[in-house]
């Protein structure tokens, strides 16, 4: 992620620092330095800070004592860290922005849990339990249909120094997101709504425009933009829904450039990479207008028969230059582009058989 708004920094004339543990990082071989140091570090965030005019983060588990010291040349700000980091906080926030959630218990201590554990008995039913803070991709998430159930997870599971929100596990049509870029001058812009199919957990595809009604797609948007402007939104939001048969429910919020995004690269006027990048320099907003339908297919480390260079014309294989193929890392993606959405959802099959 850091690689790619880099290399969208780097095309409209800026320098690079990065920041990262791992030394040669894939960001860095499209930087001009690279800070070797954990995220942690708070002198080499000072480091960072005396060599940049501009600062931003890749990925949402920024400590925030590092956030806030990092702060004055930071024009996302801590707070949109602080809330998407914390599945309560960031359910409060959506509420208070008037849009759905799924119905949620926030279990804060051994109290809430026994209560909520209490509640369950009269009233069992499909729910699942994600850790407040910390999870992505599934991690940290547990489903049970039984009191039983819920009982085994209190006694196995529950970590008594973590914080938990209970979700009802809902059915829904279709999961869908929306990437949100607000600039410093207060401008709001939605790239096109993508429709996402997960597999175990992990993005697998996404389908743009999604295919959905298009009162669906207004709600969709609105949603976001209410969202980001009760955050003050500088930067970029990915705002994740699940599709009901009426309406929308939003299920999380990332505070950047997101994988379901990754479409807008190849398909899109301005890529949310290059977006992202106005919107914390305070640039105008570009224009995002999608030029063809495109279906994005992940690249994960078991899948060696999707890394062909081959790849031509409406095929755009993207590699994020990590050195080691992990089981479920994303290593790249591919853009399917072409004349017709059915043409992109073929095509896109066709490469996925193995
Ligand atoms: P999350 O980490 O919250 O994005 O959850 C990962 C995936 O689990 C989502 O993309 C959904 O497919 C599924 N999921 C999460 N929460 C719920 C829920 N409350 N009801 C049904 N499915 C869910």
């Amino acid at each position: 992620m850091g690689r790619m708004m880099a290399i969208a920094a780097r095309e409209m004339g800026y320098n690079i620092v990065v920041l990262d543990p791992t030394p040669n990082c894939p960001c860095a071989a499209v930087a001009d330095k690279q800070i070797v140091a954990s995220f942690e570090d708070v002198d080499a965030a000072k480091e960072l800070l005396s060599l940049c005019d501009v600062i931003t983060y890749e990925f949402e588990n920024v400590n925030l004592a590092v956030a806030k010291a990092l702060e004055p040349k930071l024009p996302q700000g801590s707070e949109l860290l602080k809330i998407t980091q914390n599945r309560i906080l960031e359910k409060a926030l959506i509420r208070s922005a008037d849009q759905r959630t799924v119905n949620y218990t926030a279990i804060e201590s051994q109290q809430n849990l026994h209560d909520f554990a209490k509640d369950y008995q009269t009233n069992p039913r499909k729910i699942v339990i994600k850790t407040a803070q910390g999870g992505y991709d599934g991690k940290g998430q547990f489903v049970m249909e039984s009191a039983q159930a819920l009982e085994e997870f209190i006694k196995q599971q529950y970590n008594e120094g973590l914080t938990y929100v209970a979700e009802d596990f809902i059915s829904f049509e279709k999961e869908i997101s929306v990437i949100v870029c607000g600039n410093i001058s207060g401008e709001l812009s939605t790239f096109p709504v993508a429709e996402n199919i997960h597999k175990n957990q992990i993005l697998h595809k996404s389908i743009v425009p999604a295919r959905i009604a298009d009162s669906i797609l207004q709600k969709a948007e609105a949603a976001a933009i209410q969202i980001a402007r009760k955050l003050q939104l500088v930067g970029t939001l990915a705002v994740e829904m699940f599709v009901t048969t009426d309406n929308v429910i939003i299920n999380e919020l990332a505070p950047r450039p997101h994988n379901s995004g990754h479409y807008t690269l190849d398909a899109c006027a301005t890529s949310q990479f290059e977006q992202h990048i106005r919107a914390i320099c305070n640039l105008p907003l570009s224009d995002n207008r999608l030029l063809s339908p495109c279906v994005m297919i992940n690249v994960l480390g078991q899948d060696d028969y999707l890394m062909n260079p081959n790849y031509v014309g409406k095929h755009k294989l993207h590699l994020y230059g990590k050195k080691e193929a992990k089981h479920d890392r994303k290593m790249g993606h591919i853009n399917v582009l072409g004349e017709t959405q059915d043409e992109c959802i073929i095509e896109a099959d066709k490469l996925l058989e193995p």
